[in-house]
């Protein structure tokens, strides 16, 4: 996830370009008299909806005035938003040595801070961005305050540091009353959609960042709406809504173009064409792919030549254009010596196209060859995207961000509760002045009941499961971080219970998914029958279920879950003919966990045991 300025995307051409201007330019501009002051006022005026414009002032200023302070604040804001990292920082560290206000001191601060994270230090990065809320709270501004707070809460969020990343968005929550400015709110929607993707809520995510862009809509600062729909389709790409991602990138292309951000233009490209790719639309993928591929310089975006490569010969291949495919992948396979972390999948794809561009080509044996190396190194990839997706969901379990879905629901819904607010004042205010009152009197009821309509939504959406009514896996967990919370207070006994279907696999094969489906809801009725209100059950997994006991006692826990193990067993299920059993885990809480997740660790084994030794029974301990 970027933040206000790209810090990739961009490249050396818009510098060559805007020198190109800026030569120009100062030629025919030679008119003497406009003051320094005015030509300021000027970069200020349009920094934001021109912010190349701004830049070439700020230079061509900076020839006449070297030395002055303003000038150089102004290089240092700038020039980061065209990726001239080390100029910003050059600027930057000048124009703190000069006598500037609290206000540009802050801006200086960003600057530097993105200059770390273009140099990949990221605790730097963190010291100038504390630095930079320090100054932002002496000028006393909440619309400063909570923009700094918030490039903050995003930045550590995209390093994991999520529960940190809470506490900065706290504090912004906490001023957003007195803040109206868009720059402020579009940040704010950013680093919520940096969290909502790091805690694993895509959807979250993307309702955050079409907020964001509402916003930056508003400050019409176009640079940055490319770079907004750009973070957009990445996310949509992520869900694997490709149509959404299409329109995406079209709008960040179309930005990029106004914006005069020719690399904007390439990025949009490229993801573009993984996206037609995906849609199977493989005429529009080639189209793009081709144009992409001329755009990216291969000295500074060889990652990005090897994403075009491998999926231009993807596209080639679906089109039957064999010769060009091959001549794709050679050139791929020539990037070889670049492969990074990133690319790697790229490359393991790339095997199997080669195999049947072979095939096609009718080059059998090596067809063969090559698939056969395609099926070992797919085989060692999911080995070890297995192994990171485990240590991952490890992490996150442990750093218990279950657990803080509950804060995070909270937040969101004290933001809906100001926009609502906000909404009424206007209302207010509108009213008062009783221009159009009852057009827009209508409008705003309009307004109010959608919003009031979607938090409802959203409440139930965020907590239920769809196929089966119970809690999903978040608001189970939510509700397990509570209970188990309470536990370590008052050390009263708590039981888990993690059960899964037998053979299930062998229904949805045998009788189809609706019928799988069906079973699962019978499963969930019959659950929510035997265990009530006060023992929440929830979706865990796919046909995996958790169930938060009350028993007082192991034995009555037991019984209970026996209960309902043979009452499943018994259950009548319309149009299919043998019973459906489960197997059932049972742990207990123990003063010596350190986490929930340990408690359902040890409901899973009991779990494994159960099936282990013959499905159809409880294990526990
Ligand atoms: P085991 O007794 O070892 O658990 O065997 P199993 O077949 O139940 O286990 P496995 O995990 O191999 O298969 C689970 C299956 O559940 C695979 C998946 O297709 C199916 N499944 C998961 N979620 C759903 C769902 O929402 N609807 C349907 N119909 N099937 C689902
Ligand atoms: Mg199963
Ligand atoms: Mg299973």
């Amino acid at each position: 996830m970027k933040f206000k300025v790209s810090n990739s995307k961009k490249s050396h051409i818009i510098l060559l370009i805007s020198f190109f201007l800026v030569t120009t330019f100062s030629a025919l501009a030679s008119n003497p008299a406009s003051s320094l002051s005015s030509k300021l006022q000027d970069i200020e005026s349009v920094y934001k909806s021109d912010s190349q414009q701004a830049l070439n002032l700020a230079k061509e200023l900076s020839v006449e005035y070297p030395e002055n302070a303003k000038v150089i604040y102004w290089l240092a804001r700038l020039y980061p938003i065209y990726s001239e990292f080390e100029l910003g920082y050059k600027y930057a560290t000048n124009a703190l040595e000069l006598n500037i206000s609290a206000h540009d001191k802050t801006y200086m601060y960003l600057t530097l801070a993105y200059y770390s994270q273009f140099k990949q230090n990221i605790p730097q990065q963190y010291e100038y961005l504390e630095q930079a809320i320090d100054y932002a709270k002496k000028t006393e501004d909440p619309e400063l305050i909570v923009e700094m707070l918030s490039v903050y809460s995003g930045t550590l969020a995209s390093n994991n540091r999520v529960d940190q990343a809470m506490d900065y968005m706290t504090q912004s929550y906490e001023l957003v009353d007195n803040v109206s400015s868009p720059d402020a709110l579009s940040t704010m929607y950013n680093a919520l959609c940096t969290i909502y993707l790091q805690t694993g809520h895509p959807d979250g995510a993307i309702e955050a960042m079409l907020k964001s862009i509402e916003y930056v809509m508003l400050t019409e600062n176009t640079q940055q709406l490319s770079v907004a729909y750009y973070n957009l389709a990445d996310i949509y790409i992520q869900t694997e809504d490709y149509e959404q991602a299409i329109n995406a990138y079209k709008n960040s292309e179309r930005y990029s173009r106004t914006s005069g951000d020719i690399i904007g233009i390439a990025y949009a490209y490229m993801g573009l064409g993984r996206s037609y790719l995906h849609a199977k639309q493989y005429d529009q993928a080639l189209a793009v792919l081709l144009d992409a591929k001329q755009r990216f310089l291969p000295e500074n975006h060889i990652g990005n030549l090897i994403q075009i490569y491998g999926d231009l010969a993807s596209v080639q291949l679906n089109l039957n254009m064999y010769e060009d495919a091959q001549d794709s992948l050679t050139k791929l396979e020539a990037l070889k010596p670049y492969k990074t972390e990133r690319s790697f999948e790229t490359y393991v794809q790339s095997a199997e196209t080669q195999a049947n561009v072979f095939f096609a080509l009718g080059k059998i044996k090596e067809a063969y060859q090559v698939q056969q190396n395609y099926i070992d190194q797919l085989r060692a990839y999911h080995k070890q995207q297995l192994e990171i997706s485990r240590e991952s969901v490890f992490e996150k379990l442990k750093n218990s961000i279950y657990a803080k879905d509950n804060q995070l629901l909270i937040l969101e819904n004290q933001l809906k509760k100001v926009e609502l607010d906000k909404h009424k004042k206007q209302t207010d205010l509108l009213i008062l002045t009783s221009l159009f009152s009852i057009c827009i009197a209508i409008f705003v009821t309009f307004i109010l009941s959608r919003n009031i309509r979607l938090q409802k939504q959203l409440d139930k959406l965020a907590t239920t499961d769809d196929l089966t009514g119970l809690y999903n896996r978040r608001k189970i967990m939510a509700i397990l971080s509570q209970r188990f919370n309470d536990f370590k207070k008052s050390k009263q006994s708590l039981y888990v219970c993690m059960f899964d279907l037998d053979l299930f696999k062998n229904i949805n094969d045998q009788f189809g998914h609706v019928m799988g489906d069906a079973v699962l809801k019978h499963i969930a009725d019959c659950a929510i029958n035997i265990f009530g209100e006060a023992q929440p059950v929830g979706r865990y997994g796919g046909e995996e279920f958790l169930i938060i006991l009350n028993s007082k006692s192991y034995q009555a826990a037991h019984a209970q879950l026996e209960e309902f193990r043979l009452a499943i067993e018994d259950l009548d299920i319309p149009g299919l003919v043998q019973p459906v059993t489960i197997s059932l885990g049972l742990s207990e809480a123990s003063i010596n966990d350190a986490y929930q997740t340990d408690i359902i660790q040890r409901a899973d084994t009991a779990l494994y045991d159960a099936k282990k030794s013959g499905r159809n029974r409880l294990c526990g301990k």
